[in-house]
């Protein structure tokens, strides 16, 4: 299980995903899961391509 709950406090404001398309080179870098699903859709709806959206996680090394 992925669960990040000891350094970071969930302070930071929503999560960044990344939004994939399996069928072309659509890429989009969104904040929030709700925003990545819109884009997501929204591309598959036009295109009919699979559209993955990956979250990605904050950049470490920053202590
Ligand atoms: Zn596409």
């Amino acid at each position: 299980m992925l669960t990040n709950r000891e350094s970071t406090d969930g302070d930071d404001g929503p999560k960044q995903f990344l939004v994939t398309c399996e069928g072309c080179s659509f890429e989009h870098a969104v904040d929030g899961r709700e925003r990545a699903t819109v884009i997501g859709t929204d591309h598959r709806r036009e295109t009919h391509h699979e559209v993955v959206a990956f979250e990605v996680p904050p950049s470490l090394g920053s202590s």
